[in-house]
């Protein structure tokens, strides 16, 4: 098991439907990670999907290429852009 803790630092929106109430999010972390995570907001936000960006090797398993380890922190992750008021921030500056 790897000790690593996604540490959400920014998030930018990436893009939007609205009308479908879907939404993509670039998410950086503390330690330089950088997520892609696809929310739908209806009835409310949900996370949906996430991937690595493959700009730095994965802080988990150390692989540059694709890997899934991001998944076991969908929850923990979805609770910080939630704490963070994260939605609020990104769709704003959008
Ligand atoms: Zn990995």
């Amino acid at each position: 098991m790897s000790s690593y803790r996604p540490s959400v630092d920014n998030v930018i929106l990436a893009s939007s439907n609205e009308k479908d109430g879907l939404y993509e999010f670039i998410v950086h972390m503390v330690d330089g990670t950088e997520c892609r995570v696809f929310y739908n907001r209806t009835p409310e936000w949900k996370l949906t999907n996430i991937s690595r960006l493959q700009k730095t090797p994965c802080p988990v398993c150390r692989k540059d290429f694709i890997c899934r380890c991001m998944e076991s922190f969908t929850g923990e992750i979805d609770q910080q852009m939630n704490e963070g008021q994260w939605f609020e921030k990104a769709a704003t500056k959008a």
